[in-house]
């Protein structure tokens, strides 16, 4: 199978306002994480620049007819749009693997693919979410009309660029909102070539830019912006816990937040399947290598079935190759960037040193072309406090803890923050049943693990891991206020 040479990724360096692309002063160097040299640079939005991005897209809003046109209109330019998308594989998935974690190989097949279906599915939603009638006295009409909030705010993480973009913007423009998008500083060029191809499906000009920069100036300038309405967010939850008091502390706003996990897999010895139960839970945890929100970083693995399960996944982990992202035999990407790695490798230490015992892997992969690859980790004989089983570390690295019955195994599974996902695995359905009722997680996999391209389940986390969820109805609707009507039909009488 055939890759993309990085050297010729040409990438579009600059902001996009008003549906063109702006240009600005290099002040960012943006690395590609596969070999760890800079691929281009980068301009930074400051709060000027972030001023005229949300006033150009309040002004498209307000003059054009986005909010106002019939909605399966808006529908069809949506599709539309996910139909350039799917065109444009050949040149968005080497945009989309340059500089960031995501092979080629996945970019290809997966992500660009799932960001097209994405917006087709916002979509579907343009026009069914109207309001409601109201159950009002006889004499009286009471409605309950949806509409758009104006400008919606979108900061989004590295990890997925192209598909947590989508599922921000998807949702905010099918309600009938217009959108500033602030990706990740570190993966920043598909959102650009992804609001230029909005404007050439039919998205007015202006409707959806994109202002290029980091969280501290660029970030917070869209998110203290009066303009903005709404914001919605996907990254870590230190991250979110600081946009929340923004946006209180600036003209409070409603705020979407996707968080961190520290999922675990709840795994009884009746669970059916053992060697492709294996490769589901290292697939959890090394998909991405381990760069995922809902990655299932906690197995608890009933007592008899331990042994021979570690086993079965740590013969998996052996088999992966590290490679860039453009490697086509590569079957684990790098991580993001070297702090990123020198962190992972600090919290093993820290794990280790607090008592856990390496079954493998442990540091980073020697050598390679330049980036940072970790080894596969499995961390066995950890207690509730030790680092890797509290932190949430990012990386391809598994703790391991046994029980005995239903009752140790769920305690073990709740964390004191965060509540993002859980897996269960178990042949019996009353058991996955009370598992699913007694784990206090946004999501909850049964005999699976991972999302799936059932786009109408939403996705979002509970406690720390987050308010308000993407995908769904759910997502479309967190878009849109409500106006309360009330009609006094005796007085025309
Ligand atoms: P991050 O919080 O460091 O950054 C996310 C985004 O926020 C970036 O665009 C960054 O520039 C911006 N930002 C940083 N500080 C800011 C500030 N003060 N004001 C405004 N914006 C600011 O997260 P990351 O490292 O990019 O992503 C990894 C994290 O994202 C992990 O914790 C992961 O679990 C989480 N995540 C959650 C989900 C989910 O659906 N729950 C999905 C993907 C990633």
């Amino acid at each position: 199978m055939s890759s993309f040479n990085p050297q010729t990724v040409a990438v579009p360096a600059g902001h996009f306002i008003g549906g063109r692309l702006v240009a600005g002063p290099p002040a960012l160097q943006v690395r590609r994480p596969s070999d760890g040299q800079v691929h281009a640079d980068l301009p930074l939005a400051d709060a000027t620049l972030v001023d005229e991005a949300v006033q150009n897209a309040w002004q498209a809003w307000r003059n054009t007819d986005w909010a106002r046109r019939a909605p399966r209109e808006r529908a069809r330019v949506l599709r539309r749009w996910a139909d350039l998308i799917e065109q444009s594989v050949a040149t968005l998935a080497p945009l989309e693997s340059v500089c960031s974690t995501r092979p080629w190989r996945d970019a290809t097949a997966w992500d660009v693919p799932f960001t097209a279906e994405g917006l087709r599915f916002f979509a579907e939603y343009a026009d069914k979410l109207g309001g409601e009638v109201a159950a009002t006295q006889h004499d009286h009409l009471g409605m309950v009309v949806a509409e758009p909030y104006g400008v919606v705010g979108a900061i989004t993480p590295w990890n997925f660029p192209l598909v947590m973009m989508s599922w921000k913007v998807g949702a905010a423009l099918a309600a009938g909102n217009a959108v500033v998008l602030k990706p990740s500083e570190l993966t920043p060029y598909s959102a650009v070539r992804l609001a230029e191809l909005a404007v050439q499906a039919g998205v007015p000009p202006g409707l959806f830019n994109v202002v290029q920069g980091d969280g501290r100036t660029t970030g917070e300038a869209l998110t203290r912006h009066p303009r903005i309405a709404k914001m919605t967010f996907t990254g870590s939850t230190r991250t979110g816990a600081a946009i929340m008091a923004s946006c209180a502390l600036n003209g409070p706003k409603p705020v979407t937040l996707e968080l961190g996990g520290k999922s675990p897999q709840l795994v009884f010895d009746d669970a059916p399947g053992i060697d492709r139960l294996a490769g589901v839970i290292a697939g959890a945890i090394t998909g991405n290598a381990g760069q995922v929100c809902v990655a299932g970083s906690r197995l608890i693995v009933q007592r008899r079935l331990a042994e021979p399960l570690v086993e079965r996944i740590a013969q998996r982990f052996a088999a992966l190759r590290p490679g860039a992202t453009w490697d086509p035999e590569a079957t684990l990407p790098p991580i993001i960037s070297a702090p990123q790695a020198a962190r992972i490798v600090d919290i093993i230490e820290r794990a280790r040193a607090a008592g856990a015992q390496l079954r493998c892997g442990g540091g980073l992969f020697d050598g390679g072309p330049g980036g940072a690859y970790c080894q596969p980790t499995l961390l066995e004989g950890v207690d509730d406090s030790n680092p890797a089983v509290q932190e949430e570390i990012f990386g391809p690295v598994l703790t391991v803890q046994t029980f005995d019955d239903e009752e140790e195994g769920l305690a073990l599974a709740a964390h004191p923050h965060y509540g993002l996902a859980a897996g269960v695995h178990t042949a019996d359905i009353g058991r996955a049943l009370r598992a699913m009722r007694a784990l206090s997680a946004g999501t909850v996999w049964i005999n699976r693990y991972g999302r799936s391209s059932d786009f109408v389940i939403p996705t979002g986390g509970y406690h720390q891991s987050g308010i308000g969820k993407d995908l769904g109805r759910q997502a479309v609707e967190a878009n849109l206020r409500f106006k309360s009507v009330l009609i006094d039909l005796a007085a025309t009488h």
